[in-house]
């Protein structure tokens, strides 16, 4: 039996490694147009920033693929021959397959945007595009960086970093609003302006602006501004991965469409991660998750199926994190970014506006936590939401997440106290 998994991110990695802890004998195949071998996504910025190099990025020694006897291969693939089952490789032979895993990730989003194809204007995601980066950075001044997410203001510290002048045009009124509530989103306005980055908040691109060779001199934003760049970040989000699938007669909506098990609609076809968009009956929305930890799992269970074991994803509790600059922020659970009927938010934040802590509630449990400027427990937040734990509960515990003594003395009795005024 041999297995073809197109993709060596966390999906694809986490599937070779269950198919192979199950099925000792078969044959797999690990493909990838972007790197010989599996690294760490997240840390890319990281690579730019000389603060690792692309070797600290690989969670495994380079010996580990072959002692595990995953064969991998680099290229691009570029046709899926459902029918012959087979994978038309660019400039390769085809490769053949019993079984075949969709792990493609996600792609920039680009808008249609005048100008976007000018030399310099370039999106964020993979190792081209640090390339890229280092090239466009060459004698570059000043930045615009388009969209506000969590791409976004990594590659605005990438570039600031550099002493290049960013400009940071986000359609929202704050950042990030559209996730965050609005206390955490202004508090991470306040670290992107004190670090000197120039925030337009409310403002979108309009149309990028070229030289007479070809590469960018500034962009228009949607108040008729003209702003000077040699750079242009495209990080308006991302999307699931597709035209692969698409083009192959396989089913696509968003992403890849797939059942909780990662089958689409062709036998012995899967996809999971980032590219796959799981089909959930009576829902309102299909579900599709884009991080790390998600993609992990997922490859993990979409590995087991494929291996013959009988599997089925849980999503589990939400949890995210990031870095906004030296901002740490954490996620567990359901916390909206606006309040709903039915769910009640309590709200610290310290003093000086550098540090909170939000707890949502919905029907005496708690379901949500945010976390900013601190650091709690994963393991222990995690279990207070599975648990669907009381908010006095929740307070009376709070030490127990808390990995930081000297903030304990500090600011723990403020946080119970504020919280419990709020609930009384
Ligand atoms: C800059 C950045 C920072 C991030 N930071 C975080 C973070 O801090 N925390 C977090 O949880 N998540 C973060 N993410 C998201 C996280 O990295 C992704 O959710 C995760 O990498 C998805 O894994 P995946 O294996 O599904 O896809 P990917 O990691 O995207 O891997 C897809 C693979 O498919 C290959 N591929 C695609 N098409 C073809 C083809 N036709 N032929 C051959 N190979 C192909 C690519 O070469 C690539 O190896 C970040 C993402 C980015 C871009």
């Amino acid at each position: 039996m041999r297995v073809v998994i197109i993709g060596n991110g966390v999906t694809g990695v986490s599937a070779a490694l269950s198919i192979r802890r199950l099925q000792p004998d078969w044959e797999i195949i690990m493909i990838s147009g972007e790197s010989s071998f599996h690294y760490s996504r997240p840390a890319l910025m990281y690579i730019f920033m000389g603060h690792m190099s692309y070797k600290d990025t690989k969670p495994y020694e380079d010996s580990f693929w072959q002692k595990n006897r995953i064969d991998l291969v680099r290229g691009w693939v570029t046709e899926i021959d459902v029918a012959g089952k087979k994978l038309i490789m660019h400039e390769k032979d085809p490769i053949a397959f019993d079984k075949l895993l969709l792990a493609t990730g996600s792609k920039s989003n680009k808008f249609g945007w005048p100008g976007q194809d000018l030399g310099g204007v370039q999106g964020f995601y993979n190792l081209m595009d640090i390339r890229l980066l280092y090239e466009n950075v060459k004698g570059a001044r000043s930045a615009v960086i388009v969209g506000g997410g969590l791409i976004g203001i990594e590659l605005a510290e990438m570039l600031h970093s550099r002493n290049i002048h960013v400009t940071f045009l986000v359609r929202e009124s704050s950042y990030w609003t559209n996730v965050l509530p609005i206390e955490e989103s202004q508090m991470i306005n306040r670290v992107i302006l004190e670090q000197g980055i120039d925030l337009r908040l409310s403002t979108e691109l309009k149309e990028i602006v070229g030289n007479d060779s070809g590469r960018v001199r500034g962009v228009v934003t949607n108040r008729e501004e003209f702003i000077e760049a040699q750079v242009v970040g495209l990080t308006a989000g991302v999307s699931p991965n597709i035209a692969l699938a698409k083009a192959s007669g396989i089913q696509t909506g968003r992403g890849v469409l797939v059942d909780w098990s990662f089958r689409t609609n062709i036998p012995d076809v899967f996809a999971a991660g980032d590219c796959a968009e799981i089909i959930t009956e009576g829902e309102q929305r299909n579900l599709i998750q884009q991080v790390w930890y998600t993609g992990k799992s997922q490859g993990k269970v979409a590995g087991e199926v494929m291996a013959g074991k009988e599997s089925v994803y849980d999503p589990g509790i939400w949890y995210n994190s990031a870095k906004f600059f030296d901002l740490e922020y954490q996620t567990y659970g359901t916390v909206r970014n606006v309040s709903v009927e039915g769910e009640s938010n309590f709200y610290w934040e310290h003093p000086d506006g550098s540090r909170s802590v939000r707890i949502v509630t919905r029907g005496g449990a708690v379901c949500g936590i945010n976390i900013m400027g601190l650091r709690y427990s994963h393991r222990v937040c995690e279990r207070w939401v599975a648990e669907k734990r009381s908010l006095e509960y929740v307070l009376d515990n709070l030490a127990e997440a808390n990995f930081d003594p000297e903030f304990y003395e500090k600011c723990e009795e403020q946080i119970i106290r504020e919280i419990k005024k709020q609930a009384a």
